[in-house]
Order: structure tokens, then C-alpha cells, then sequence
């Protein structure tokens, strides 16, 4: 398993750089902001040249002036309609592919969040290129790195397309300071797309505890739980005082211990707060794979040989049924 060693040279000329120009697809929720979506304007100052921030939905013109505070951004276009309010890529696809087109942009950058997965590939196809997914870094206006199998291998890619299509990995890119800048705010153009699917509704799991994806700590369990009920006696009690998020394993998910809206790897959340402390989690590729770029990774396992030991900056070998509670216990 690969992690990142530093930056990669970059491969850009100052004359070119001037002619670049990103446009970073801002997400909106409710009239908010999703703080994490900044990532692709982070991944888009790299580049160098002008970024422009993009965000649709019913009353965005507030949003966009929020986003214009965001250092690094000189302009934000908004459009204003309530058919983008879920946005379905059905029709946020043509609506973003005309704004590409007016603005004439050369680089298009999104999360590679749900939102970022549904929508670019089907902006890729309209603009007849080919989208690169998941970028951990950006080498030059053409060159991008990407991990590849599940992280085991990171590859370089050049694209030679003229409108470069991205997807960016939030982990990879700290966001931008969100205040202190002053963007302009500027109306996009509606084309008003059909749209075949409706959105009916949506059950969204409510907790009080920091969001999984951007909190600066997480506490996982994993198998060595054993149950539902030893998971929830210990894990939540951990969490809560270290006012961390709580992560799970697939293994702990798919047991029933934890909602798979924890789950943490490559068919999960992709996490890199700055302290992540796991029980009773073995350290298997595809739980590496959503974690590694943690700051600073801390694990309770009885087997000193699991391998989440080789990635962890601290490890306890121990029973995480004594060595939890007494944990928890210290740190209230
Ligand atoms: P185990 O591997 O069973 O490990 C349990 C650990 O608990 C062991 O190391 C054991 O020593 C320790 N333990 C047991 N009892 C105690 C105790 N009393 N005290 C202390 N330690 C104890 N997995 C993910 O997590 N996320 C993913 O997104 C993901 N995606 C996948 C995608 C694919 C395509 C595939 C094939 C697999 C994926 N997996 C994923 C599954 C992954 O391969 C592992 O099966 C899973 O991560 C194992 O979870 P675990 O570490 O909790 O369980």
C-alpha cells in the first residue's frame, strides 16, 4: 500500500498557466454551503490560472455570495431554479456543460463525492472527453495522480482532452480559507433541461456527533466487537469523549454492529482527520484504503501481527473489551 511521499514536480509553464480556467462545482444543500466541497477549488488553485465557483438550486444567489468570500475564488456563478435543488445529473449535467461552454473553461473540477460520481461522467460524455476521477494531486494542467486498486497503486495520468473533466478526493485537498476573499457573483445561463427522473424522497441517518467525512477525530470498531450491543457500549461512549466521529468496518457493518453510513474504505467514507483510533479492526486493504492519509492512526488490537499495526503511528496490543473502557475512562 501506497502513501503519498510530498509533492510531485509540477510540469507547468507560467505562460500557460495564464490561460487556464477552472470552474470548481460547488455543492448546496438547503440554501447551505457544503464546506467540503472547497476541495475542488483547493485542487483547482494548484493549477494555477482563474477559478470560477459554480453552485445551482432554488436561492443560491446567497450561497454564491458566501462561496465569493472563499480566498482564491474570482468569481462565482449562481443559477437560481429549484429543479437543481437534489441535484439530479439529469439535469444539472446540460446545465453545467452550457455554462462550461459560455465560460469557456479549460479545467472542471468536482468532489468525488456521490453528487461529484453522478454528475461528471455524464458532463464528460456531453463534452465528448474523457474524465479523470478521484485525483490525489495535480502535476500540471494535464497531469493528474490517482490511486488506483482500492490504493494499492498510484498512477499518473495526462489527458490530452481540451475541456479537462475531474473528479477530486476531498481528503487529499484541505479546503480553502473561507473567509477573506471577494469574488465576484455573476448569473449563469438556465437551459432549462428536462428532466426524466423525479425526486420522490430521501431518509437521511440524523446524528448529533461530527460529521463523519470532515471530523478532525474518528474512533472505529471493527469485528472484534462481536455484537451490536458491545459495539454501542463502547465505541459511542469512546467517541463522545473524545468528541470525535464514529467509523466502522464493513465487517462491523455488514454484522449489523454499525449503519453502513459509517463505514470507512473503499466501498465506504474516505477519511483523513487527524486522528484516527480504531478496536478491533484488523487493517484489511479496503479499510486502508478510506483511512490511511489519517494524520495520525491509533489502533487497539489483541493480534500484535493484524496489519493495521504496519500503518499505525501508535498501536496497543491488547483486549479492546478491557482496554476501551478503561481508554474512555481516562480521557473523561
Ligand atoms: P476482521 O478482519 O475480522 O478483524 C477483526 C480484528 O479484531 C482482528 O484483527 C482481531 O485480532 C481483532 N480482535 C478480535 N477480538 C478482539 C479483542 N477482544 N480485542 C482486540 N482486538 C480484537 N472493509 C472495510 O472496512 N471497508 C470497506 O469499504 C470495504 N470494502 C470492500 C470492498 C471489497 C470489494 C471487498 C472484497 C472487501 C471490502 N471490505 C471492506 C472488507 C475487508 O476486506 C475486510 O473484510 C474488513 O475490513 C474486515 O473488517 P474487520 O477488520 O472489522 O474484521
Amino acid at each position: 500500500l501506497l502513501r503519498r511521499n510530498g509533492p510531485i514536480p509540477l510540469n507547468r509553464h507560467s505562460s500557460v498557466s495564464r490561460l487556464l480556467s477552472t470552474l470548481a462545482v460547488l455543492e448546496q444543500r438547503e440554501g447551505k454551503l457544503n464546506v467540503s466541497s472547497l476541495a475542488a477549488v483547493s485542487a483547482a488553485q494548484k493549477l494555477g490560472g482563474s477559478v470560477t465557483g459554480f453552485v445551482a438550486g432554488s436561492g443560491t444567489k446567497a450561497v454564491a455570495e458566501e462561496a465569493a468570500k472563499v480566498k482564491g475564488l474570482e468569481k462565482v456563478i449562481f443559477v437560481d431554479n429549484g429543479a437543481y435543488d437534489k441535484g439530479l445529473p439529469e439535469n444539472f449535467a446540460p446545465l453545467l456543460v452550457e455554462n462550461i461552454k459560455k465560460g469557456g473553461f479549460s479545467h472542471v473540477l468536482a468532489g468525488h463525492s456521490a453528487f461529484g460520481k453522478n454528475l461528471m461522467p455524464r458532463v464528460a460524455a456531453l463534452l465528448d472527453t474523457q474524465q479523470v476521477s478521484d485525483i490525489i494531486e495535480v502535476g500540471g494542467e494535464d497531469t493528474f495522480v490517482r490511486p488506483i486498486y482500492a490504493g494499492n497503486a498510484i498512477l499518473t495520468v495526462q489527458t490530452s482532452d481540451d475541456t479537462k473533466i475531474i473528479t477530486v478526493r476531498g481528503t487529499a485537498f484541505p479546503a480553502p480559507e473561507t473567509e477573506g476573499g471577494s469574488g465576484a457573483v455573476e448569473e449563469g445561463v438556465d437551459p432549462k433541461a428536462e428532466c426524466s427522473t423525479e425526486w420522490i424522497s430521501e431518509n437521511l441517518a440524523k446524528s448529533d456527533r461530527p460529521d463523519l467525512a470532515t471530523a478532525d477525530k474518528v474512533v472505529s470498531g471493527g469485528r472484534g466487537l462481536k455484537s451490536k450491543e458491545q459495539f454501542d457500549k463502547l465505541i459511542p461512549p469512546l467517541a463522545d469523549a473524545m468528541n470525535a466521529a464514529i467509523g466502522a468496518s464493513r465487517a462491523a457493518v455488514d454484522s449489523g454492529f454499525a449503519d453502513n453510513s459509517l463505514q470507512v474504505g473503499q466501498t465506504g467514507k474516505n477519511v483523513a482527520p487527524q486522528l484516527y483510533l480504531c478496536a478491533g479492526i484488523s487493517g484489511a486493504i479496503q479499510h486502508l484504503a478510506g483511512m490511511k492519509d489519517s494524520k495520525v492512526i491509533a489502533c487497539i488490537n489483541k493480534d500484535a501481527d493484524a496489519p493495521i499495526f504496519q500503518v499505525a503511528d501508535v498501536g496497543l496490543v491488547g483486549d479492546l473489551f478491557e482496554k476501551v473502557p478503561e481508554l474512555t475512562e481516562k480521557l473523561k
